[in-house]
């Protein structure tokens, strides 16, 4: 078993605000419970996970395809997929201070983490999570619609759209990174649940007799994505779902759970959704085999990973101290700033300016941060504390050597390399 990692979510919270990783939401107005804004490095840090992503499972392989759906669907969908009627949490609330829990996530018959009474939560509800809006100048029941509350839906109504404009066939799969939202009874844990957020879907379509074959894959392929992404093994945690805790539409469940600082809990999920949401949403079978012409309703795996919270299980993962230094040590595929440059000394137009070249010529190709500020100490602090790979600094040897001082953030190790060698040097770390 991997220990519990000791840091605390607030030291991330921290670091991610003093970094321009993540900042509160509407702060300047007061703030907005459980709403964070993705800053300047924390929309790259983002970014660069949904790129990987969109990567390995849609260019890189040809059984996928992608798309990208309206957020808002015909309430329709959410009819014929069971989430109306079905997409509920138990609620209680306390008696006493009216503080409203999930009854499923707190001991019913301890004493309310509000106000500390016992025994006095009503009997639990089911509240339905969806996101209710209006279309339209009048708020009235015609015009009600929902933000989706899963990208995966739209997978299955545009189903047979895709099939009619691509020559994809079975096994394949229909894949999406998009917003969603859930009115969570209890968010929190900074961004680990939140009202609204991120996903990315896989429905993958199979004939019904290799489903096992098929979820096996997809366990594997969540393994090697996460390796991916340097979390450390020992950390993550496969839970089969038991029977009556599983999604109304799963046969079979895994999660793949995290030790997060507050616990361990859900990180990703793997589903097997038989033909449940293609038979709700299709009268007729939308597909037929090429060969024997026979229509049928193909079955569904589902691979789901949530990016807010990969985000932060690998900002979690990667922090470390050493000594006094803060280093985060992000895989150089993930980080913001693939490289840092740097002239020795700010007050040295010789050294500025052959830094300058540089950085303009490393920008070409990778994010690159500049810094003449202090000494070059601080610098370093400055650069490991958000996880940059490489600092590069151009010292007087360097004009005449045409090369420049490479220094490594995990080991702190430096080089020196030639300029026209650093380029291959940063691309080479990018090899995922
Ligand atoms: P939980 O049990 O934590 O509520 P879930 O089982 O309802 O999660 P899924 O419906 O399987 O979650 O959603 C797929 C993925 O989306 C989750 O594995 C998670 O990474 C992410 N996710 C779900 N709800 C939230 C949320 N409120 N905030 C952030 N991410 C979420």
């Amino acid at each position: 078993m991997g220990d519990p990692s000791p840091l605390s979510i607030d030291t991330i919270v921290s670091l991610a605000k003093r970094r321009g990783f993540i900042f509160p939401g509407s702060a300047i107005h007061g703030g907005l419970a459980n709403s964070w804004d993705y800053g300047p490095l924390g929309v790259e840090l983002k970014n660069n996970i949904k790129q990987l992503w969109w990567d390995r499972f849609v260019h890189r392989r040809d059984d996928i395809v992608g798309i990208d759906a309206a957020l808002i669907m015909n309430p329709k969908v959410w009819e014929a997929s069971g989430h109306l009627k079905e997409f509920s949490d138990p609620l209680v609330e306390c008696k006493k201070c009216h503080e409203r829990f999930r009854s499923d996530l707190i001991v019913l018959s301890a004493p309310c983490s509000s106000c500390g009474a016992t025994g006095s939560f009503t009997e639990p509800r089911a509240f339905n999570m969806m996101l209710k809006t209006f279309l339209g100048p009048a708020e009235e029941k015609a015009n009600e619609v929902f933000f989706r509350p899963e990208t995966a839906q739209a997978m299955f109504v545009d189903f047979k759209q895709v099939l009619d404009t691509s020559r994809i066939r079975l096994p394949f799969g229909i894949a999406q990174i998009g917003k969603a939202f859930r009115n969570e009874i209890t968010p929190g844990n900074f961004i680990f649940r939140t009202r609204e957020f991120e996903q990315m879907e896989i429905e993958y379509f199979i004939s019904e007799k290799e489903w096992e074959k098929w979820f096996e894959h997809w366990r594997e392929e969540m393994h090697s994505w996460i390796a991916s992404l340097g979390i450390q093994a020992n950390r993550i945690h496969e839970l089969e779902v038991p029977d009556g805790e599983r999604a109304h539409y799963s046969r079979r469940t895994i999660d793949f759970e995290y030790d997060f600082p507050f616990g361990r809990k859900e990180l990703y999920g793997l589903a097997y959704r038989t033909d449940f949401d293609l038979r709700n949403h299709f009268y007729e079978a939308p597909y037929k085999d090429p060969e024997t012409n026979e229509a049928f309703y193909p079955h569904v795996i589902e691979p789901t990973w949530g990016v807010d919270r990969t985000v932060l299980a690998v900002l979690c993962d990667a922090y470390t101290e050493v000594e006094d230094r803060l280093v985060l040590k992000l895989p150089p595929s993930l980080v913001p700033y693939k490289a840092a440059v740097f002239p020795l000394l700010a007050n040295k137009p010789q050294l500025v300016d052959f830094a300058r070249k540089i950085y303009n010529a490393l920008r070409k190709e990778f994010m690159v941060a500049w810094d003449d500020r202090g000494n070059i100490g601080k610098r370093y602090y400055s650069q490991d504390e958000i996880g940059t790979p490489y600092c590069v600094t151009v010292d007087f040897d360097s004009l005449e050597k045409e090369d420049a001082t490479v220094r490594n953030r995990d080991s702190g190790e430096q080089i020196r390399l030639p300029v026209d060698r650093l380029a291959a040097h940063i691309r080479n770390s990018l090899r995922t």
